[in-house]
């Protein structure tokens, strides 16, 4: 009988996109980096966007900041997996080294919106992970959007109002979060990467692995 050990992490795996969308203001980003800290084996996809960068936004760290003749070209010349219209901005999602990479297990995490999370499962279904994160009500919404202070009341207004639009596309994921509290709701996301990476048809290492076992 041959020998046969492995640890679960050895195992040869396809990587994921991991999709966290919310309104903002529900703590998605908060949750993002809590998790990228957490976890050496996701990366963040980032993301282009036209919008100009807030205080303490870094260019290639949080976004890459363009101006609108540089994200005509990049339309232009296919280099987006998708991108939409977000606030009067434009946001999308670089194909770069993504495709290649999630062959060698790297899994991504993308903080993008509904139309984005449409477009990403439309091109990629076996790969693709959707988490809402739905704040616990909408006033503690507009309280958490109020304490941020980055943005004008009426740029508020406008956040409150796309935010319920954006909670209507809610049935769109494959997973719900509600973000009452952040830690718990953070040990939430990460049980649910846990167990999207234990997915059989991702594990590809288990085929030589089980039959080693068998033999
Ligand atoms: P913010 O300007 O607050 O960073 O982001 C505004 C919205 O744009 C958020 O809902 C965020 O998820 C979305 N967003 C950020 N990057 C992308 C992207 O690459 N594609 C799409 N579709 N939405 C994005």
């Amino acid at each position: 009988m041959a020998e046969s050990s492995s640890s679960q992490a050895a195992l040869a795996r396809r990587g994921l996109m991991f999709i966290l969308s919310s309104p903002s203001g529900a703590g998605k980003t908060t949750i993002s980096r809590m998790l990228l800290e957490a976890d050496d084996e996701i990366k963040l996809s980032v993301s282009v966007t036209t919008r100009p960068p807030r205080p303490g936004e870094i260019d290639g760290v949080h976004y890459y900041f363009v101006d609108d003749a540089e994200f005509d070209r990049m339309v232009e010349e296919d280099d987006f997996y998708e991108w939409a219209h977000v606030f009067g901005h434009r946001y999308g999602t670089p194909k770069g080294r993504i495709r290649a990479a999630l062959k060698d297990g790297q899994d991504f995490l993308f903080d993008i919106d509904w139309q984005g999370t449409q477009q990403l499962y439309q091109k990629d279904q076996q790969d693709v992970v959707r988490v809402f994160i739905l704040p616990p009500s909408i006033a503690e919404l507009r309280r958490r959007l109020e304490a941020r202070a980055q943005d004008e009341k009426d740029v508020i207004d406008a956040r409150m109002e796309r935010a319920r639009a954006e909670i209507s596309h809610w049935d769109a994921y494959d997973y719900v979060v509600i973000n009452e509290d952040v830690n718990l709701c953070f040990g939430k996301v990460r049980e649910i990467l846990d167990a999207e990476r234990m997915k059989r048809q991702r594990q590809t290492g288990l085929i030589p692995f089980v039959r080693e076992l068998m033999s």
